[in-house]
């Protein structure tokens, strides 16, 4: 997923800034701890299914 286009995305929850993973398949609110799935390029910033992150699981997180 092109850089610029995450750059513009915020978290629908808190409107805070968001941070992709190592992998590209996913974005992060560190704010709200939701991690948010990445398909065919597509952001899913559906709150309920995104995925609530416990801190273990956040520190594990390989951010880009
Ligand atoms: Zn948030």
């Amino acid at each position: 997923m092109k850089k610029a286009i995450y750059d513009v995305l915020v978290c629908p929850a808190c409107n805070g800034k968001l941070k992709m993973t190592k992998d590209g398949h996913h974005l992060l609110c560190s704010f709200d701890k939701l991690l948010f799935d990445i398909n065919d390029n597509i952001p899913n910033m559906v709150i309920e299914q995104a995925k609530n992150l416990g801190t273990e699981e956040m520190e594990q997180l390989e951010l880009r």
